[in-house]
């Protein structure tokens, strides 16, 4: 699509015109229902924090606090994208946290075997 303010091209899908910052689209005041389903994953990074992998959770939480604070400034691009970082941040801890506990039961199982061994 070309701007209609400066006749810069633009992606079809382009949110605000590269040149001059010009919103492309047009600009439609969501209703609360619409805004509401942006995810946030506010809790499943609250859940990897305290369960699984503190670090990242912490990421997650960060991007998720922000998709909620962009849907009301209006910025839904943005807040789409805070809202698949703090996904993507949930299943790196997740998938981490996930590894850590294996090892971590790996780890307790060879000491048991180690110890019945020397039983022996
Ligand atoms: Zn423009």
């Amino acid at each position: 699509m070309f701007c209609r303010k400066c006749g810069a091209q633009n992606a079809d899908n382009a949110y605000k015109c590269v040149q001059c910052g010009e919103e492309l689209q047009q600009v439609t005041v969501l209703p609360p229902t619409t805004q509401m389903k942006i995810p946030n994953y506010l809790v499943q990074a609250i859940l990897i924090t305290l369960c699984c992998c503190l670090p990242f959770g912490i990421v997650s939480i960060v991007y998720a606090a922000q998709v909620n604070s962009k849907v009301q400034a209006g910025d839904i691009q943005g807040a789409l994208d805070a809202s698949g970082k703090a996904k993507m941040w949930c299943w790196i801890g997740f998938a981490l946290g996930l590894v850590a506990n294996i090892i971590a039961i790996g780890v307790q199982l060879i000491s048991v075997i180690a110890a019945s061994r020397q039983g022996y």
